[in-house]
C-alpha cells in the first residue's frame, strides 16, 4: 500500500507544457480520479507516474521512495491503458494454485470466465480491454493507475465495470490514481477528483464539495450535467439589500452571500446557476424573497422524471432542469424561481468564486 505524492510536477515537451506545477496528494487506499477537458495534460501527469515520461522538473514519490529516476518496472504499480498496450512488469513467481486463484478471481469479477483460454485475436475490443485491467487485478502491486480503462466498452458494460471497480477498490484497497474526461465516471468512482485544465490543477476535492463549492467557472461548468448558466450581471443594491442584475433579471441575494459582495455593488459579476436550482413557479415549495422572474420558453427536452427547458432572460440564454409536470409550453412565459442559495458569483476577470 502506499500513497503518492507529486511537489510542484512540471512536464514540457519543447515548447508545450503538458503539465504546470502539479501539487497533488494521494492517500494511502485512496481512490483518485484526475478528470479534464482532452489534452488538459492528465495522460501525461499518470504516464510521468508511471516513469514513462522523464519529468521536466518537481518529484514523484510512491510510498516514501523519491521514484524520478526508478525505472517503471521497479515502481511496483500497474497500469492499464486506454487502447489496451501491454505495459513492461517484472515477472513474478507464484504458486500456480495462487495465479490460479487470481486469475479465476480477476476473471469471474470482469465477467471474462468463458473467455480465459481464447488468444487475443478472437476477443473483441471490450474484452481485450477487460483483460488489461485482469492482468494489472491480479498482479495486486502497490499502486493502480488506470488511462480510460472503460472507454472501449459499450455503456452498458462501461456501467457495469464501473461498479465492479469499485468494489475491487473496496476489497483490495490498493491507491488509485484513475484518468478520466467523463465527469460522471469521476463523480461516481472518485473517493476525491483532481479537476485539471490547461495542465494546471484547478481544484481537488470530494465530489460533492466540487459539485457544491466550486473554485473557479472552470470547475464550475465542468461538474455537473447540463453545465451550469454562467450570465453577466452587475450587482446592485437597495434598502441595504443587494441584488443580481441583468436586463431582464433581478435577483436578491441571499444575506449571507451579500455580505461577501457588498463592496462590489455597482460592478460586474459573473452570475452562476445549476439547471436543476431553477423550478416552475406553479410547482415550488417555496419561494425566497426576490427569486422569481418570468422568462420565455425556447425549446423543451423532455428527459423522463424532468424536462431540459431552453430558456431566454433577455439577451441571455439558460437552460432548467424542471419537474416533468411542468406546464412550459414552446414559445411562452414561464414563471421560474430561483433557489438563490446555491447560486454562485464569480469574478469576471479572474472567474475565482465570490460567494
Ligand atoms: P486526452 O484526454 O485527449 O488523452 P490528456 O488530458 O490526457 O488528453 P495529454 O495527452 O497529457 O492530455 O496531453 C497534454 C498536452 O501535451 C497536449 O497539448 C498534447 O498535445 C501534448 N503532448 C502530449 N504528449 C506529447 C508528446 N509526446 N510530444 C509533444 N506533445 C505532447
Amino acid at each position: 500500500m502506499a500513497r503518492v505524492v507529486l511537489k510542484s510536477l512540471s512536464k514540457l515537451f519543447r515548447e508545450v507544457v503538458a503539465v504546470d506545477d502539479l501539487t497533488l496528494d494521494v492517500e494511502d487506499k485512496e481512490f483518485l480520479v484526475l478528470v479534464g477537458p482532452s489534452g488538459c495534460g492528465k495522460t501525461t501527469a499518470l504516464r510521468c507516474i508511471a516513469g514513462l515520461e522523464d519529468v521536466t522538473t518537481g518529484e514523484i514519490y510512491i510510498g516514501d521512495r523519491l521514484v524520478n529516476d526508478v525505472s517503471p518496472k521497479d515502481r511496483d504499480i500497474a497500469m492499464v491503458f486506454q487502447n489496451y498496450a501491454l505495459y513492461p512488469h517484472k515477472l513474478r513467481k507464484f504458486p500456480k494454485a495462487e495465479i490460479q486463484r487470481r486469475v479465476t478471481d480477476a476473471g469471474e469479477m470482469l465477467g471474462l470466465q468463458g473467455l480465459l483460454r481464447r488468444k487475443p485475436r478472437e476477443l473483441s475490443g471490450g474484452q481485450r480491454q477487460r483483460v488489461a485491467l485482469g492482468r494489472a487485478i491480479v498482479r495486486e502491486p502497490k499502486v493502480f493507475l488506470m488511462d480510460e480503462p472503460l472507454s472501449n466498452l459499450d455503456a452498458k458494460l462501461r456501467v457495469q465495470t464501473r461498479a465492479e471497480l469499485i468494489k475491487l477498490h473496496r476489497r483490495l484497497g490498493i491507491t488509485t490514481i484513475y484518468v478520466t474526461h467523463d465527469q460522471t465516471e469521476a463523480m461516481t468512482m472518485g473517493d476525491r477528483i483532481a479537476v485539471l485544465n490547461d495542465g494546471k490543477m484547478q481544484q481537488v476535492d470530494s465530489p460533492l464539495a466540487l459539485f457544491n463549492q466550486p473554485a473557479n467557472m472552470f470547475v464550475a461548468g465542468f461538474i455537473g450535467t447540463p453545465a451550469m448558466n454562467f450570465l453577466q450581471a452587475t450587482l446592485e443594491s437597495e434598502d441595504g439589500r443587494v441584488y443580481v442584475k441583468t436586463d431582464a433579471l433581478r435577483l436578491q441575494l441571499p444575506e449571507r452571500c451579500a455580505a461577501r459582495v457588498r463592496e462590489r455593488v455597482g460592478r460586474s459579476v459573473v452570475f452562476g446557476v445549476r439547471p436543476d436550482d431553477i423550478y416552475d413557479r406553479s410547482l415550488a415549495s417555496q419561494v425566497g424573497d426576490g427569486s422569481e422572474a418570468t422568462l420565455t420558453v425556447d425549446v423543451m427536452e423532455p428527459m423522463g422524471s424532468t424536462v431540459y427547458v431552453y430558456l431566454t432572460a433577455g439577451k441571455h440564454a439558460l437552460i432548467a432542469d424542471l419537474d416533468a409536470e411542468t406546464k412550459a409550453k414552446d414559445g411562452e412565459p414561464l414563471d421560474v424561481v430561483f433557489d438563490m442559495g446555491k447560486t454562485h458569483l464569480f469574478d469576471p476577470e479572474t472567474e475565482v468564486v465570490l460567494t
